[in-house]
């Protein structure tokens, strides 16, 4: 497998998501409990890598170093851990297509070699593009979720918008409702 050095978006869009299978983020509910779910979770991101029974454990601290990482982004300390995830990179090459900048997997890399130099390459790419104050946590007040906004505008909120998002929009709407109006709601309700 190979990581292209320019494609930070997509690296850092699979470090928010994985941060976001903690269970911290979901009321205790692990999102990787098992082999199965840690394979799924490398095929909807086009991970091709094999995932053995010891991935599981050692993907789980890689998410607790990412998670880390992303709560303190220090600027140094973002590109030190995160240059120490690249550590499963093999050779530096070009795409065969489009001649982008490269880094080679070794031969033999696991699932968590993979996600290890791809949220490496995530991380340093969105220090270098956008600066540290792209590493946030959620803006839900119940979230614990954290992202890597790589949006252009730089101002995204919600570690899942479509869940954070929504959830926060309906409690304004709730909010936004005045008593008259929500009076009349419950009589018309009765
Ligand atoms: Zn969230």
């Amino acid at each position: 497998m190979q990581v292209a050095l320019d494609d930070y978006v997509w690296a850092a869009g699979v470090a928010t998501d994985l941060v976001n299978t903690a269970p911290e983020v979901w009321h205790g509910e692990d999102h990787l409990p098992d082999l199965a779910s840690l394979a799924a979770f490398a095929e909807l991101h086009s991970i091709p890598t094999p995932t053995h029974a010891s991935d599981l454990r050692a993907v789980h601290r890689l998410r607790t170093t990412v998670r880390d990482l992303i709560d303190r982004p220090d600027r140094e300390h973002l590109i030190t851990g995160a240059s120490g995830l690249t550590s499963p990179a093999g050779h530096l090459t070009l795409l065969p297509e489009s001649a982008r900048w490269a880094v080679s997997l070794r031969p033999a890399a696991t699932v968590t070699d993979a996600l290890s130099l791809i949220c490496g390459v995530g991380i340093l790419g969105a220090v270098q593009t956008l600066g540290v104050e792209r590493f946030r946590g959620c803006g839900a007040p119940t979230c614990q979720g954290a992202f890597i906004d790589t949006t252009r505008p730089g101002r995204r909120r919600y570690c899942m918008p479509g869940l954070c998002g929504n959830r926060v929009n309906v409690a304004n709407h709730r909010a936004r409702r005045t008593p008259r109006q929500s009076a009349h709601e419950h009589r018309a309700r009765q």
